[in-house]
């Protein structure tokens, strides 16, 4: 449930009231708007809650049970956008967010060429996979530790924040000692082990949404990161399985538009995972922009078809030039911003 308090409520009002809540045996959470001061409260037993007579208490307008199964994650709780800080950039603002950069890190030259395609284009972080998930236990594997540091030198040279991702518990500590944001693939989605231990971290995770997942659970599992610590989530839709065949995965942009309503947390978009077909991938960047998505995480390369892993979706430095000229352009139609990071300029 959550308590709001009236509009001016004192600041010894609001504390007294949390230690109360958080003494009968609760999880509070306090959010403080610019109109409203909210505390939420989580667990415990409901018939304690009703004993403590929230409604009758000074400062208190009103107490509102919340139905819904996530509650950090909820608008109900924090109603304002959660805006997330990576590197110089955010997420979650006004001013949309790329990521950009091959699926997995291959070898040290290719990646730091990549980082310079990314960084002249003007996204605001480097992304690549160095543990990567796939299908065949044949197909390559990722560079593991080695491919991180070749993204810390990238980091080093191009001044671009990383992202990549973590598939294992037992990895989280070694991938955030380089990483800037942990990636949870749609994969480990419901990996809630992994799930835990980013939440014990101090890096923003970025979580993509299960391959068959609802929204729903898609938003209990930033319930679950959030519940241990971690608030700085950012949601990534990917696209999930349908009936097509024509597309690797059908790009869910109505969860996009549910998922703003119903988190403050950002929402990026995948268009490359997204639709799976190269000529196709600038398209759903821009609208993903227009469905109202914080941002892109996007597949890039010099030669896209040299590419070890997702070369058939992964497109060339004139379409992802072309894909943030249509993104920003987008952007300003809505109000919003998509500022090239500094240094960009035409390819
Ligand atoms: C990736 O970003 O390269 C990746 C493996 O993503 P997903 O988990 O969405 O398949
Ligand atoms: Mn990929």
């Amino acid at each position: 449930m959550i308590i709001v308090m009236k509009k001016g409520s004192s600041e010894a009002q609001v504390t007294e009231l949390m230690e109360r809540v958080r003494t009968a045996g609760f999880g509070v959470h306090l959010s403080r708007g610019e109109e409203r001061t909210i505390i939420g409260v989580i667990g415990g037993d409901r018939r304690v809650l009703a004993d403590l007579n929230l409604e009758a208490t000074a400062g208190v307008e009103r107490v509102t049970p919340i139905s819904k199964p996530y509650k950090l994650v909820s608008r109900d709780f924090h109603p304002e956008d959660t805006v997330i800080q990576i590197g110089d950039a955010t997420v979650g603002g006004t001013d949309l967010w790329v990521g950009a950069g091959p699926c997995s890190v291959e070898g040290q030259e290719l990646l730091l060429e990549t980082a310079q395609l990314v960084r002249q284009g003007g996204a605001h972080a480097l992304r690549a996979g160095a543990f990567k998930p796939r299908s065949s236990p044949y197909s390559f594997q990722g560079l593991g530790e080695t491919g991180l540091q070749y993204m810390a030198e990238a980091r080093e040279q191009f001044g671009l924040p990383l992202v990549t991702e973590v598939m294992d518990t037992r990895d989280v500590e070694l991938v955030a000692r380089y990483a800037d944001v942990l990636q949870i693939g749609t994969r480990n989605m419901q990996n809630f082990s992994l799930l835990k231990e980013v939440g014990k971290s101090d890096k923003p995770v970025l979580l993509k949404r299960g391959m068959s997942a609802t929204i729903e659970e898609w938003l209990m599992a930033a319930e679950y990161v959030m519940s241990e610590g971690n608030h700085n989530v950012i949601l990534c839709e990917r696209g999930i399985r349908t009936f097509e065949t024509a597309t690797r995965n059908t790009l869910d942009l109505s969860a996009v538009v549910v998922a703003k309503s119903l988190t403050h947390l950002p929402v990026v978009v995948d268009p490359s995972h997204g639709v799976g077909i190269r000529q196709h991938v600038v398209a759903l960047a821009r609208a993903a922009v227009a469905a109202g998505a914080d941002g892109v995480l996007v597949e890039i390369h010099q030669r896209p078809d040299e590419a070890k892993s997702d070369a058939a979706q992964t497109i060339g430095p004139s379409a992802y030039q072309q894909m943030m000229h249509e993104m920003a352009a987008i952007a300003e139609v809505l109000g919003r911003r998509l500022p090239l990071a500094s240094h960009a300029h035409v390819l």
